[in-house]
């Protein structure tokens, strides 16, 4: 019922353009750590889900006014599962249903095997412009650990592939704080992915999440999880080894050389509203964050019959994959404090006073003055007349910060 609240008022479309998240739930194989709405073995459905996201796309681009696009992010999943031709069709399809502007950022998620130069100039010939390619590791007891398939000599071979194929922008996910791994092998991982030279690093702290293989295997003792102070020396590590490189820190988890930042993840951090294509896809819009259903056999016959099977409530213009268990209409306290947190990500440009204040009608101090007064006391934010930022030793402890806000 509250996406139907929602839903029927007008879209607001003086936020500028949007982003598009466009879902792609196959892998080859699962990796050990992965917790995310993903199958391996579901290959045969491929074509009826591309298929899907073509027909969910025009109901979505018509139910929100066809805006424009600024940024389109294919995650995963595994998106280069997908052939040149699919995603080809794809980005047609949104194309004709949604007004793309000039350079607009298309990324798309790419795992170091089963792609090649050919792979990524048919591809980068379909409109895709930057890649984001799956790292983690250096060391082949962590890639092993985490049943990732490709060693870091299959991982040379993608860049320079993706290079071949006419990318110069493209980014390296790592993944620190695992099991065993030691301030060394991290540390050899950061100077290997920084002598390729990508644009954009990100690098995430292992999340031994439950419903995952790793989460079983720390449960019964087979594996014992990292100690949380030798991640923390990687994290710093890492920050200065980058910033010594040319990096800038622009987010918690992200570093990239100048004008090189994923614009699609920073509409994000902005609290801008995005929309979302595929089987368990997030969206957010006209103050709704929202969710497709998770299994891609449902989302495909929900979409290819336009069934409004799930909540007969929901509007007409609503994609007809959006689970209403998964629609969130924010109140006006929710809308400030994602603000915060989400702003806060951003370690340069933090929360931009002047942006709050239009979107709430006062200033934070109006909101937030105790809670920013005790932060400011005790180091973890500095402030000026124009924006909140996260201090240095706040970084690592950001979630305790982001606490005072909800
Ligand atoms: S490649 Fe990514 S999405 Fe697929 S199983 Fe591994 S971590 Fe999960």
């Amino acid at each position: 019922l509250l996406v139907a609240q929602a839903a029927m008022t007008t879209p607001n479309t003086s936020t500028g353009p949007l982003s598009l998240y466009v879902h792609i739930p196959f892998c080859h194989t699962r990796c050990t750590y992965c917790v995310f709405n993903t199958y391996a073995g579901l290959e045969s459905l491929i074509p009826a889900y591309v298929d899907a996201l073509c027909v969910e796309s025009e109901i979505v681009a018509g139910g929100s006014g066809s805006p424009e696009l600024h940024t389109i992010y294919f995650g995963g999943g595994t998106p280069s599962i997908l052939t040149p031709d699919q995603i080809a069709r794809i980005i047609l399809a949104l194309t004709t249903n949604f007004r793309i502007v000039d350079g607009a950022e298309i990324t798309l998620e790419a795992n170091p095997t089963h792609v090649n130069a050919a792979y990524f100039r048919a591809i980068r010939h379909a409109g895709v412009n930057r890649i984001s390619l799956g790292a983690q590791s250096a060391h082949p007891d962590d890639l092993r650990l985490f049943n990732r398939r490709h060693s870091w000599t299959d991982l040379v071979h993608a860049v320079d592939a993706v290079r071949a194929g006419g990318f110069d922008n493209f980014g390296l996910d790592l993944i620190y704080g695992a099991p065993r791994q030691t301030i060394q092998r991290w540390a050899d991982t950061l100077r290997r992915a920084v002598e390729l030279e990508p644009a954009h690093l990100s690098l995430y702290s292992l999340s031994i999440d439950e419903g995952s293989p790793l989460y079983d295997w720390v449960a019964s003792g087979k594996v014992k999880e990292l100690d949380s102070d030798l991640a923390a020396d990687m994290y710093n590590y890492a920050s200065d080894c980058l910033e010594a490189a040319g990096y800038i820190h622009y987010e918690i988890s992200n570093w990239a050389k100048r004008d090189s930042e994923c614009s699609h993840n920073v509409h994000y951090w902005r609290r801008k509203p995005f929309l979302a294509l595929g089987a368990g896809a997030y969206g957010f819009f006209d103050e709704v964050r929202y969710g497709n259903v998770d299994s891609p056999d449902r989302y495909v016959s929900l979409v290819l019959d336009r069934q409004r099977g799930i909540d007969p409530q929901l509007p007409e213009h609503l994609s007809p994959a959006v689970d209403a268990a998964k629609a969130d209409h924010l109140s006006d306290a929710d809308a400030r404090a994602e603000t915060m947190i989400l702003g806060l990500r951003l370690l340069e440009e933090g929360v931009v006073r002047s942006d709050f204040a239009a979107a709430f009608g006062a200033p934070l101090e109006e909101f937030y003055g105790n809670e920013l007064a005790d932060l400011q006391c005790r180091g973890l934010v500095a402030v000026d007349d124009t924006r909140i930022v996260l201090t240095k030793q706040a970084r690592l402890i950001a979630n305790l910060v982001f606490k005072d806000f909800v």
